[in-house]
């Protein structure tokens, strides 16, 4: 398994402002993460720590892992992601050491966010019935993260989950994944922003991107990707056909649109 390199490993800059929309949300996880490790002696007058993890779930390509590198950004700190591929070896054994191997870099590393995507990939419930190394490497997740409670303060843990339902429950116990937060398909104003971001640097008209955000209900980011490069096509079209080279506007992206399935319906 590889390890992220050194130069991921400096400060995060993604803020919350960088994440388009959903107010409540950014709210309610600068409260429960952000705060009691930016004022710990605030909340330790309260009878309250910082650290312990927070899983975020939801809909795939709806801003889970935008979201972690936000909350890194945030703190201060650098984020620090363990991915799936990192972890997961065919070989006997190498899976429970590649995720121990990880969280020894990330200590070494602390203070920082470790984000721990696809959850229900590395502690998938129906394993623990099981007796097989997929459920030892859950075991071994749950050793990493009781590590993690002694000092809390110095690594925060997050978790993203499309498929929260197969998470091992071991891990909702508190000092572990103790709060869910759901997150939505992105609102109107943050589809705006995912979509500008997108436009931004390619030969379009901006003004496109309001019209866009306001007909595209339960579109992930991922789907609004799609539609952007559909509509890319049909201009690179229109300019092989006709010669004229005009930038993607409105018309473009929402004919695109009509041809793009919001997947987040599915889920
Ligand atoms: P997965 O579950 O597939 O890992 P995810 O929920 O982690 O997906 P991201 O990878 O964070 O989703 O987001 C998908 C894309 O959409 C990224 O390019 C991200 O920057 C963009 N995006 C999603 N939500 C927002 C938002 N609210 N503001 C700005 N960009 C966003």
């Amino acid at each position: 398994g590889s390890v992220p390199a050194a130069e991921l490993l400096r400060e995060e800059s993604v803020r919350f402002a960088d994440v388009g929309g959903l107010e409540d949300l950014k709210k309610v996880l600068h409260r429960l993460i952000v705060m009691p490790y930016v004022r710990p002696d605030l909340y330790a007058k309260y009878g309250r720590r910082a650290g312990g993890g927070v899983m975020l779930y939801g809909p795939p390509g709806c801003g889970k892992t935008l979201i972690a590198r936000a909350i890194a950004g945030e703190c201060g700190l650098p984020f620090f992601p363990i991915r799936i591929e990192d972890v997961v070896s065919e070989y006997f054994g190498a899976s429970e050491r590649n995720l121990a191997d990880i969280f020894e870099q990330a200590r070494a590393n602390a203070p920082c966010v470790v984000f721990i995507d696809e959850m229900d990939a590395i502690a998938y419930k129906r394993h623990r019935a099981g007796g097989d190394s997929a459920r030892r490497l859950t075991n071994v997740l749950l050793q990493q993260l009781d590590g993690v409670g002694s000092d809390t303060t110095d690594m925060l843990v997050v978790g993203a989950s499309n498929a929260p339902w197969d998470v091992d429950s071991a891990l909702s116990r508190p000092g572990r994944f103790e709060r869910r937060v759901f997150v939505p398909p992105p609102d109107d104003d943050a589809r705006r922003a995912i979509v500008e971001t997108l436009l931004h640097g390619i030969h379009a008209d901006a003004s496109g991107a309001t019209a866009l955000a306001a007909r595209t209900d339960f579109y992930s980011g991922a789907d609004l990707r799609a539609v952007v490069d559909r509509a890319a096509e049909y201009a690179i079209e229109h300019a092989l056909d006709t010669g004229d080279d005009q930038p993607i506007g409105t018309s473009e992206l929402l004919g695109a649109a009509a041809e793009v399935r919001p997947t987040t319906l599915d889920w």
